[in-house]
């Protein structure tokens, strides 16, 4: 079987880790039996060097044939002071609004081998394993009115937080859902003792969790969520919650992994998903060699499970991290003092070398 993937490598260590992705792929693809087809396309600050824009209008035809779009990252210091049209990250905005893309998962699993590599204590750490459901296409990041104006001879800025019914419904079902195939407690995050659209959330976040009595629902204020992510991670399943707070708080909870170069996301949608590490394109680190891939490659796992819906592949790419790092190899930004420090490629040939 072949399936066409459409890979976007973006900027600065995008392009490094989804190279690194796409040899996992076609290697874990191959002992699945599955070819691919890859079409590649510039997004973000490469694409407006090239093209005078972050995004041409091919790339979202083609993601939208596509059976799965592989992203690394966009941005970088270059394109930081460009009009708000020619930011890198309007690619990225653009294309989870037009492929329909409200779910965005994080998983956030603590390898044993890297409780040493987490800044908080390993007993804080060892264990956890969350996943975050965060909305990704609605909320402040997309809400208008958005707009800068003069007044009275300063600049006011204006950013618009808004969420419908339909929109909480459909992504607490996933997380509803999820939550079932795994410890049957869902976290719902959000600030509605003084935001709005965090009371809509409540209310109906409650009302969906009537159709899933299976599952425990606690509401956690954000501000708490945060301090109870480093407190007490081991406390979180499923943490379910709107667009800016998941982005603030997957973040957040990537430093109990050891690093943002370990975690990957997978944007879904009803119709094809997008797939790429929740880190971002690493300028200071770029074209060096030494980015860690294994978020990107854990990416690919997660396409494996959720767009082609094979678990043998994707546990064969999991278990290839896990081995890996109990075997005590390490990238850059994982290795503790003295230890022997590999860069991207022989990351990537270590997970080679351990598919099933
Ligand atoms: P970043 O994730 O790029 O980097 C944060 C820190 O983590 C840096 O110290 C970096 O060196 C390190 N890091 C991240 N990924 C790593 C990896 N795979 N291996 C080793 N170290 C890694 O975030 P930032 O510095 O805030 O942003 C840099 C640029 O990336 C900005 O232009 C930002 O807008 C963009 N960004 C893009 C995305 C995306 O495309 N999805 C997400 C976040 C940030």
């Amino acid at each position: 079987m072949t399936k066409r993937i459409v890979s976007l490598p973006g900027d600065g260590i995008g392009v490094e880790v989804t190279e690194a992705a796409l040899r996992v792929a076609q290697a874990a693809g191959q002992k699945a039996g599955l070819s691919f087809e890859i079409q590649e396309f510039l997004v973000g600050g490469e694409a407006i060097d090239a093209h005078g824009t972050p995004m041409e209008d091919e790339v979202v035809s083609a993601c939208k044939s596509a059976d799965a779009v592989i992203l690394g990252a966009v941005g970088g210091p270059k394109w930081d002071n460009n009009p708000k049209e020619l930011r890198p990250e309007i690619a990225l905005l653009r294309l989870r609004k037009e492929l329909g893309l409200f779910t965005n998962l994080r998983p956030v699993k603590v390898f044993d081998a890297l409780v040493g590599a987490s800044t908080l204590k390993p007993e804080v750490v060892q264990g956890v394993d969350i996943l975050v459901v965060r909305e990704l296409t609605g909320g402040i990041y997309f809400g208008e009115p958005k707009f800068t104006e003069q007044v009275n001879g300063e600049e006011r800025a204006v950013d618009t937080m808004s969420y419908r019914t339909s929109e909480i419904e459909r992504i607490a079902k996933v997380a509803f859902e999820a939550a079932r195939k795994r410890r049957g407690k869902v976290a719902s995050v959000d600030k509605a003792n003084i935001l709005a659209t965090s009371q809509l959330w409540r209310k109906t976040v409650t009302r969906v969790a009537n159709d899933f009595p299976d599952v425990a629902l606690e509401h956690v204020l954000v501000d708490n969520c945060a301090m109870q992510i480093v407190r007490e991670p081991k406390q979180f399943d499923v943490i379910l919650t709107e667009n800016m707070f998941g982005d603030i708080l997957s973040d957040e909870a990537s430093m109990l992994t050891g690093s943002l170069g370990m975690l990957p996301s997978a944007s879904l949608g009803d119709g094809v998903a997008m797939y790429e590490p929740v880190h971002g394109s690493a300028p200071q680190i770029a074209g060096q060699g030494i980015a860690n891939p294994l978020a990107a490659i854990s990416s690919v796992a997660l396409m494996f499970r959720f767009s082609f819906g094979l678990e043998a592949p994707a546990q064969s790419i999991e278990r290839a991290v896990d081995r890996l790092l109990a075997d005590g190899l390490r990238s850059a930004d994982l290795a503790l003092n003295g230890e022997m420090v590999l860069g991207t490629q022989e990351i990537t040939q270590a997970v080679l070398d351990r598919l099933d």
